[in-house]
C-alpha cells in the first residue's frame, strides 16, 4: 500500500530543517536579498553542523547534496533513502530561504553532478569540496547538447576553451564542474564534464549577474582560456560512446532535478502558510473540511492552490522514492519538475494577489518568494523544455522526432 507519510526514518532530519530554516535561514532572509552579492557568512557556521551531522550518521542528506545509486546497497527491499531525505530536507530549508539554501557551502548543484558521475576514485576525491555546475554558454541554453565550450587532451591534462554563463555559486563555491565537448563533430556524446579547481591558471570569473530573484546566491560568467585541468578530474569515462549518448551527463539531471522541484516546494509552502495565517487575520477562515465553493473566493483560491501545492509535492517524492529504488526516474523527475516550477510561481504569486498591498509590500517576505520561485521553472530546464521531455517519453519519440 501507499503510505503518503512522511517516512518515520526521516522525521527528525525534516524537523531539524525546519528549525534550522525558521531560525536561522528566515531571520537574514531578507539582509541579504538587499544585499546582493555580499557572503551570508551566517552559513559556514550552518554548513559546518551539517557536515557534523553527516559525519556522525545522524544525517542523510540536509541540502542540496548529491545522490548516488549504490548496487551494492541493494536489499531487494523498499527503501526511503538519501534521495527522499535530500527532496524533504531542501523542501524544508527553502521554506526557509531558496537564495541561501543556494549559497549553502559544499551543497551545491555541481556535487550532485559529481555524486551522479563520477567514479570511485573520484567520489572520495572530492570529498567536501564545494562543486557549482556549468553548462551554459552564450549562445548555448535549452539545448545543452550544442554546447561550444572544447576540452582538448594535452597529455596529461585537459586544455578548456569556452565561456560559461549564469553559473549559481560560480565565484564561491571551491570548483566548478564545467560541461565540454571533446570533438564537436561526434556530437552529444562527446559532451563531457570535468571538474576545475578554483584558482585555476585560466579560469576566470568575469562578473556576477544582478537578478530579480534568489539575491542571496551569487550567479557568475566563467571565461576559460587555455585553462589546463588534469586529465583524472573528467567524471566518468573518457570513452566517447556514440550508442549511450547523452545519456551519461543527462544523468545528472535525474538527479538534481527532483531538488529543484523540492526547492519550489518549499518556497510555495512558505507563501500558503503566512497567506493562510494572514487571510486568518482578516477574518479569513480557510476550512480544509468543506468544498471550497461553499466557502468565501479568497478561500476557495487558497485551498485551489493547496491542492496544486500536494500534486507536486506528491510527484517529487515519487521521483526521489524511485531513483531512492533504483527505478528508472527520468520521466518522473520532468514531471515533478514541470508541476512544481509551474505551481510554485503561480502559488507564490497567487498568495501576493490574495494578500493585497501587504502581500506586495516588502513588510512580508511574500513579494521575495514571488521573486524567488520564477526561477525554479527555469533553471535545471525550463517548463517548455520539461514538458517536451515528459511528451517525447510518454509518445516514445526521440528528440529529433519530436523538437
Ligand atoms: C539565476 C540563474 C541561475 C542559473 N544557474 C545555472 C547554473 O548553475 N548552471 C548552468 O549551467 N546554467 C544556469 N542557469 C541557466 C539556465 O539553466 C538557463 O537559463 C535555462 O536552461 C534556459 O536557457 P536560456 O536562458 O538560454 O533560454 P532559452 O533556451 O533561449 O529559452 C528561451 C525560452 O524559449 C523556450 N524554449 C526553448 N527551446 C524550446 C523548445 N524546443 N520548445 C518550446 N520552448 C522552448 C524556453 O522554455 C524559454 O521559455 C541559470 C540561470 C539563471 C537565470
Amino acid at each position: 500500500m501507499i503510505n503518503l507519510e512522511t517516512p518515520k526514518k526521516h522525521r527528525a532530519l525534516v524537523d531539524q530543517a525546519h528549525q534550522v530554516a525558521m531560525n536561522m535561514l528566515r531571520p537574514i532572509s531578507r539582509k541579504y536579498d538587499r544585499a546582493e552579492h555580499a557572503y551570508p557568512k551566517e552559513l559556514d557556521m550552518l554548513a559546518a553542523m551539517i557536515d557534523g551531522l553527516s559525519e556522525s550518521g545522524a544525517s542523510e542528506g540536509a541540502g542540496a547534496t548529491g545522490v548516488r545509486r549504490d548496487e551494492s546497497k541493494d536489499s531487494g527491499t523498499v527503501r526511503n533513502g538519501s534521495n527522499l531525505a535530500s527532496v524533504m530536507s531542501v523542501a524544508e530549508m527553502c521554506w526557509g530561504d531558496t537564495g541561501l539554501l543556494l549559497s549553502m557551502p559544499r551543497q551545491g548543484l555541481g556535487n550532485s553532478a559529481i555524486a551522479s558521475v563520477a567514479n570511485d576514485e573520484q567520489l572520495e576525491r572530492f570529498k567536501g569540496r564545494w562543486a557549482a555546475m556549468a553548462i551554459t554558454e552564450p549562445g548555448v541554453g535549452s539545448d545543452s547538447a550544442n554546447i561550444t565550450t572544447t576540452a582538448v587532451l594535452d597529455g596529461d591534462h585537459y586544455v578548456i576553451n569556452g565561456e560559461k554563463i549564469y553559473v549559481t555559486s560560480g565565484d564561491r563555491a571551491d570548483s566548478v564542474v564545467v560541461w565540454a565537448t571533446l570533438d564537436k563533430s561526434l556530437g552529444r556524446a562527446a559532451i563531457k564534464s570535468f571538474v576545475v579547481e578554483k584558482g585555476t591558471p585560466g579560469m576566470k570569473v568575469e562578473r556576477l549577474e544582478h537578478k530579480l530573484g534568489i539575491r542571496a546566491s551569487d550567479t557568475a560568467v566563467i571565461i576559460f582560456t587555455d585553462c589546463r585541468v588534469p586529465a583524472e578530474n573528467l567524471l566518468g569515462s573518457p570513452e566517447v560512446d556514440v550508442k549511450q549518448g547523452f545519456a551519461g551527463a543527462m544523468a545528472t539531471f535525474d538527479n538534481t532535478r527532483p531538488l529543484v522541484a523540492a526547492m519550489a516546494i518549499g518556497c510555495a509552502r512558505a507563501s500558503l502558510d503566512l497567506t493562510r495565517d494572514l487571510l486568518a487575520e482578516a477574518g479569513v477562515v480557510v476550512d480544509y473540511d468543506r468544498p471550497g465553493q461553499l466557502q468565501s473566493a479568497a478561500a476557495a483560491k487558497f485551498l485551489q492552490l493547496e491542492a496544486d501545492w500536494e500534486g507536486a509535492q506528491l510527484l517529487t517524492m515519487q521521483a526521489a522514492w524511485m531513483a531512492d529504488n533504483r527505478k528508472p526516474n527520468s520521466l518522473e523527475a520532468s514531471m515533478a519538475k514541470a508541476k512544481a516550477g509551474r505551481v510554485g510561481s503561480d502559488i507564490t504569486l497567487s498568495c501576493v494577489e490574495l494578500c493585497g498591498s501587504v502581500g506586495y509590500s516588502e513588510g512580508e517576505l511574500l513579494e521575495k518568494w514571488a521573486r524567488d520561485s520564477k526561477i525554479l521553472d527555469i533553471f535545471e530546464g525550463t517548463q517548455q523544455i520539461q514538458q517536451l521531455i515528459v511528451a517525447r517519453r510518454l509518445l516514445g519519440l526521440t528528440s529529433a522526432q519530436l523538437k
